[in-house]
């Protein structure tokens, strides 16, 4: 039986992260993990699963030697932000408003995992299980005991980074509160007529959003893009079981003009769900990213705040190390959980209240939410408080 300080369950783009960050500090980690990441080469088609990768996270990647890595293979750098209902009413972000000379970049979610772990590959006090999978765990006073297909492992902390349907969270009866949006959202991969794009756009409908997120490359049309369509799921479930070709039709009758011609190339759907654990600690267990809180994806913070997640876990036990505390201890545990869960929680009721607000047929809140937008687009003061602000947050500054 093995021990270590730290047992990282799950090795996405959140868990890999938390596995660099603590091994920074000095501490022996083991990273568990079912699927090893799938080497990279530059003729693989673009991923379905892509992320707006904020400011503050390209920091973070860059911290733990990563960003170099996902930068030399390949990603779409985005400058500014359309948001609209009506069109007379379309906002636009821009770095320039914010003095900075991107707002983030759109990456394959693949890509962020294969650059973290090959940085893994490097730490001599981390110790990879992978294919591997947690059977059991077990908590007492003293330590977490980890059964997995192969292995037993026990830790001082055990770190729940699997995900939205977490093992960790379960196992350590941690429960939860979340509801179903009743919607899905479909993310196709287009070929544009359109070379690579530096904007990110979005306009709402009563049904949900549909969405443009630029693509990095050259293609025989001209560049690439994902495009994701929030809609009720059985609509979504009509759009899925459809050609590429009657796909392609659809788009076209749906999306705004400015989207050009398109051909589809892939497609995938994700049901929507909003979840938060009642605690994200619990006698010898913690939990980051997904495994902690799953978000509407609609503004693209997901795993921005798993991210931030994981700067938090890191910076209160390096200041534990440094006071010579006990850095497993429950008391400082408990205050990565007050660092996260307020702001984790106001940024899943602010998508809410956008998703809620948007969604309402009402034509007296459809007005409103348009002179809204259109008062922060037009009107001085408002432009540059209200919208800078927001737009500092967003990139996570
Ligand atoms: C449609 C859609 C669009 C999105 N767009 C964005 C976006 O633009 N920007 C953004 O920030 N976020 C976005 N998100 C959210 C983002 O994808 C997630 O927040 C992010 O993937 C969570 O990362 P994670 O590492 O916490 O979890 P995951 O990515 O789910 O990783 C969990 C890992 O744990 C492993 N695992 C699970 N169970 C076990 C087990 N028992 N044993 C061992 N290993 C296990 C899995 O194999 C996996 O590798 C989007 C989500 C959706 C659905």
């Amino acid at each position: 039986m093995e021990h270590f300080d730290c047992v990282v369950v799950g090795g996405g783009m959140v868990g890999a992260a938390s596995a660099l960050t603590l091994a920074q500090l000095g501490l022996q980690v083991a990273l568990v993990e079912k699927f090893s990441p799938e080497d990279f080469s530059t003729e693989q088609a673009l991923d379905l699963r892509v992320s707006a990768i904020s400011l503050a996270s390209q920091n973070l990647l860059s911290q733990v030697g990563a960003w170099q890595q996902v930068q030399q293979w390949r990603t779409c750098p985005y400058k500014r932000l359309g948001v609209w209902e009506h069109e007379s009413a379309y906002t636009e972000f821009n770095a320039d408003d914010i003095e900075q000379s991107h707002l983030g970049h759109i990456v394959e979610n693949r890509l962020i995992q294969l650059a973290l772990w090959q940085q893994i590959n490097t730490m001599s006090n981390i110790h990879t299980f992978c294919p591997e999978s947690l059977i059991s765990l077990e908590q007492d006073n003293n330590k977490a005991t980890l059964t997995l297909t192969n292995s037993t492992l026990t830790a001082n902390l055990v770190i729940g980074a699997d995900g939205a349907q977490s093992k960790v969270r379960e196992m350590s009866a941690i429960g939860m509160t979340g509801w179903d949006y009743q919607q899905s959202a479909m993310l196709i991969n287009v070929e544009t007529s359109m070379c690579q794009q530096d904007i990110t756009w979005q306009q709402f409908f009563e049904t949900g959003p549909v969405a443009f997120l630029p693509l990095p490359g050259q293609s025989t049309l001209g560049g690439y893009a994902s495009l994701v369509w929030y809609h009720q799921r059985d609509e979504i479930t009509r759009l899925a079981s459809l050609s590429n070709l009657q796909l392609q039709q659809e788009i076209m009758k749906s999306f705004p003009k400015r989207l050009g011609d398109i051909k589809v190339l892939g497609k995938g759907d994700f049901p929507l769900t909003r979840r938060h654990a009642n605690t994200y600690q619990k006698k010898h267990v913690l939990l980051l990213g997904d495994a902690a809180h799953t978000i509407n994806p609609m503004a693209g913070q997901g795993v921005n705040l798993g991210f931030k997640d994981v700067l938090a876990l890191q910076h209160v036990i390096a200041e534990a190390i440094g006071n010579g505390e006990v850095w497993h201890d429950e008391s400082v545990l408990a205050r990565y959980e007050k660092m996260r869960r307020k702001e984790n929680l106001l940024m899943m009721s602010t998508m809410d209240a956008l998703y809620a607000s948007f969604s309402h047929p009402s034509p007296l809140i459809k007005a409103a939410r348009n002179i809204a937008l259109l008062a922060v687009n037009k009107v001085p003061f408002l432009n540059s408080t209200i919208k800078n602000k927001a737009l500092a947050y967003a990139c996570g500054l």
